[in-house]
Formats: structure tokens, C-alpha cells, sequence
């Protein structure tokens, strides 16, 4: 399928990427010798387990920034909480 056809890919993912070293099981294949195949995946939690999905070499890069984007983006939603807690507290200080 080309490309352009297929959904764009995501601004924000939540998971971390990971490369997966295995083997296929088949005999005469150099894996047997050791020489493990690598598949990139995102690993992420579903809200009961944790789960996998096969990344395309190509999208790879892409999905890293998306992940690394929503680990800012939940950073920074965390201090400001953070900061409105505090904010609270100030106000029970201060009446
Ligand atoms: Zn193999």
C-alpha cells in the first residue's frame, strides 16, 4: 500500500520502543547461528496488561518523537498539578 493512502502517523504515543532480538524458528536460518532478528516494537500498558506492536523501520523515528512528546507533554501536565496543589495549600495558609 503506498504511503500517502495509509493513516498519518501519530503526534503523541504513550509506550516506550524497544528492539526485540529473536529467533524464528526455522533451521537453515542464519538466526539459528546466532544471528538474532531484530524487530522494533512499542511496548505499552492497555490498562490491564502490557502489550506489543510491530513497528515498520520506517516509522520508527517518527514514533520515538511521538513518544518522547507525550512524555513531555505528561511532565509538564504533572508540574503544573503539582503547582496547584501547592497553590491549595497556600490558600488554607493565607485565610
Ligand atoms: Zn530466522
Amino acid at each position: 500500500m503506498p504511503r500517502s493512502s495509509r493513516e498519518p502517523l501519530p503526534r503523541l504515543v504513550r509506550g516506550s520502543v524497544a528492539v526485540q532480538r529473536r529467533r524464528c524458528g526455522k533451521e537453515r536460518c542464519r538466526c539459528a547461528k546466532g544471528e538474532l532478528h531484530e524487530a522494533a516494537v512499542l511496548s505499552y500498558w492497555d490498562g490491564e496488561s502490557n502489550r506489543t506492536l510491530m513497528l515498520a523501520p520506517e516509522d520508527l523515528a517518527a514514533v520515538r518523537r511521538a513518544v518522547e512528546r507525550y512524555r513531555r507533554a505528561r511532565a509538564a501536565l504533572e508540574k503544573q498539578a503539582e503547582a496547584g496543589i501547592a497553590r491549595l495549600a497556600r490558600r488554607r495558609r493565607t485565610r
